[in-house]
């Protein structure tokens, strides 16, 4: 039986450490704010902004929140982000995605201030990322690296495969466990011979989108499995990519769904939005 990678009460731990630096920024005068805004009615995106919402209260930031109709402009968007670098009081913008069709996410997102951007998504911190030079880092892999780290698990010289590629996850996955010396494969759907690939991992990271997408047979015994996914199964349940009940009798150790990455992703985000703020503050004084 595998050992749970506890992501909620991970999570916990860095939001009560980003609390302690919020309060002493306060005790200094300054007050950090995240701008969350939300375009169009997508469910899922709704509960997301309302989490970190809940997240900044926790921490002690500011949270503002910008609601736009679905049927909002790339113009209107790009107006509102372009405010929003302006705005003194807000040191980290996130723009909720998926946006809908009629406005291009490269666009908007490439408008935002590098130095506000604490997605990680602005092209100039993907850049920095792929140097091994940043300030902040995409929270979901940041997340699965302090998740690592906080189990005592070793990284340098092991083997990591990486299923999926997107620019959100799987592809930053990756450069951050190569960053940490790890040797890595990055898998996607035109891999041939999968589970051959898989069955190599030490460490398993499966961002695939696809409700039990990774069975026992894919996992060499032993192997630690994170499970990034978020699915909603037949019974309109939250489960992640891996098989759980298969994969945890033969793992060494497992993240869960839910209770795993996602609470990481949310911690992640107040961690960067709090060194966006102590860079801010610190240029100001
Ligand atoms: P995505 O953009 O849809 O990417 C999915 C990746 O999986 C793609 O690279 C795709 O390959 C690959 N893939 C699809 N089918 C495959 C197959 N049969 N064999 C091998 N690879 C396959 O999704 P994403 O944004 O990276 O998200 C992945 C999952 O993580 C989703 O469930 C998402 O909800 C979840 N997620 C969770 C968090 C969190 O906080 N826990 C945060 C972000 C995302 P191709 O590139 O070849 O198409």
């Amino acid at each position: 039986m595998a050992t749970i990678i506890n992501g909620k009460e991970i999570a916990a731990q860095i939001k009560a450490e980003v609390r302690a630096e919020v309060d002493q920024l306060k005790a200094e005068g300054m007050n950090p704010g995240l701008a969350v805004v939300l375009v169009g009615n997508n469910p899922a995106s709704r509960v997301y902004v309302t989490n970190k919402k809940k997240d900044c209260a926790e921490v002690g930031f500011a949270s503002y929140e910008y609601t736009l109709p679905e049927e909002t402009t790339e113009a209107e968007l790009l107006e509102l982000v372009e405010q929003l670098n302006r705005d003194d009081t807000v040191q980290g913008i996130l723009v909720q995605l998926p946006l809908p069709d009629q406005i291009c996410e490269q666009t908007i997102l490439r408008a935002i201030a590098p130095e506000k951007d604490v997605d990680a998504f602005h092209p100039e911190n993907v850049g920095h990322i792929m140097i091994g030079d940043y300030a902040f880092l995409p929270c979901t892999p940041a997340g699965v690296i302090e998740m690592i780290d906080r189990a005592g698990i070793e990284l340098q010289g092991k083997h990591c495969v990486v299923i999926g590629r997107s620019n959100i996850v799987g592809k930053p996955m990756a450069m951050l466990l190569l960053h940490r010396n790890a040797t890595v494969t990055i898998c996607h759907s035109r891999t041939k011979n999968l589970a051959e690939q898989t069955r190599q991992a030490d460490i398993l990271v499966a961002a695939v989108g696809k409700a039990n997408f990774v069975t026992a047979d894919m996992v060499k015994p032993g192997a630690v499995v994170i499970d990034v996914g978020m699915n909603r199964n037949a019974e309109g349940k939250l489960v992640g990519d891996v098989a759980y009940d298969e994969v945890e009798q033969i793992a060494s150790a497992i993240t869960p769904v839910p209770g795993g990455v996602g609470p990481m992703t949310r911690a992640i985000l107040m961690h960067n939005t709090l060194t966006a703020a102590k860079i801010a503050f610190t240029k100001r004084s």
